[in-house]
């Protein structure tokens, strides 16, 4: 029988979400890749293990994530129903709703239709009464997004999700949205953006947005699958993603084509006495609107590795400069 580890809470980060009554672990763990059924059980247990002892309390899901679509949330429910049910209420655990889940056309988007089936359906996967949060995934462009809204809004009012959040969404469409939580007085607060050193688009006034509504971010994506780590550095290992054929995401491609400067990002992370994954994830954090870093996982080892990026947070000018003009070039 698990039981979590006794010092768990020392050495976590938890971080306000905007000026929500919630605080998020600075470093969350995604459940897009390494807890499909492709993944071994036994495997994936480790991690979240290892994740919860480490004061990761932030969980994120969603409907389609495995592969195979749903098995994340299968595997979830299994890991919950063994080890992790005494702890309920120590964890934030979120699932989405927006991308392609079941066929025909309530499985996908964002219609009231599919948003509340597709969040019954992962309640069940999970064995879960609720979610923490409940994300729409991304903006459907042929749904009035008050609809969308609603039906987020009415997932809290049944008493299936505590909190609710966006995905993807511009700062324009985030704002819309914004405007129609408050006159229905939803409990939206916060936004789950992709935003890494390669990736700075939220920079472009979502996290503007964000701060003037008081809302707060969790990264996606932050290690930009892997090539932020010091992973790729001398070649491409047979089991990692980039070569996994399960994972179509990434590519040796990628791989090749930002390895100079993976290398410079290293040589600055080195000089900070820290991996390249805990530079990039520190460098998230400095952004005041992110409460949490989520970062995928295929081993415990990983997870330790990164919440040491909670040991040096702060940039120098000199660095951050350093930063910018190796993504500048
Ligand atoms: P990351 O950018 O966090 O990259 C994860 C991968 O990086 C791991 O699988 C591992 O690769 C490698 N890695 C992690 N830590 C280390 C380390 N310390 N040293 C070396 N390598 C390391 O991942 P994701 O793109 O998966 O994003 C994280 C989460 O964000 C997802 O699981 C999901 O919850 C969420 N997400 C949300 C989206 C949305 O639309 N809202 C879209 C995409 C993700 P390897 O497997 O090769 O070992």
């Amino acid at each position: 029988m698990y039981q979590a580890d006794t010092g768990r809470y020392e050495q976590m980060v938890y971080n306000r979400v905007g000026d929500s009554g919630l605080k998020l672990s600075a470093i969350g763990l995604g459940f897009w890749n390494n807890f499909g059924s492709v993944d071994a059980l036994a495997k994936q247990k480790k991690i979240v293990h290892q994740a919860f002892d480490l004061g990761i309390t932030y969980f994120d899901l969603a409907n389609n994530y495995g592969p195979e679509p749903g098995s994340a949330e299968e595997n979830f429910g299994r890991l919950m129903a063994s080890d992790l049910r005494p702890y309920r209420d120590e964890l934030i655990i979120a699932s989405k709703a927006g991308y392609a889940m079941w066929p025909g056309p309530y499985g996908n988007w964002g219609s009231r239709k599919s948003i509340i089936a597709s969040a019954d359906q992962s309640l069940k996967r999970t064995g879960l009464d609720y979610f923490d949060i409940f994300y729409s995934h991304r903006p459907d462009p042929e749904t009035n997004v008050e609809e969308t809204a609603l039906a987020l809004d009415q997932l809290v009012r049944a008493g299936k999700a505590l909190y609710v959040g966006l995905s993807n969404y511009s700062a324009t469409q985030t704002a819309t949205m914004a405007k129609i939580f408050k006159d229905l007085h939803t409990p939206y607060i916060i936004h789950q953006p992709r935003y890494n050193l390669f990736n700075r688009q939220a920079e472009n006034g979502l996290f503007d947005e964000l701060r003037r509504e008081r809302k707060g971010a969790v990264t996606f994506s932050s290690l930009s699958q892997g090539l932020l780590t010091d992973k790729y550095l001398n070649g491409i290992a047979a089991d990692s993603r980039a070569k996994k054929a399960t994972v179509p995401f990434l590519g040796v491609n990628q791989v090749e084509q930002t390895l100079t400067t993976v290398k410079r990002l290293n040589a600055v992370a080195e000089h900070r006495g820290q991996s390249l994954a805990q530079m990039a994830l520190a460098w998230n954090l400095r952004q005041p609107a992110v409460a949490c870093v989520l970062v995928g996982a295929s081993r415990p080892e990983q997870l330790v590795n990164n919440v040491a990026a909670l040991e040096h947070l702060d940039f120098s000018e000199a660095d951050l400069q350093a930063i910018d003009q190796i993504l500048d070039e």
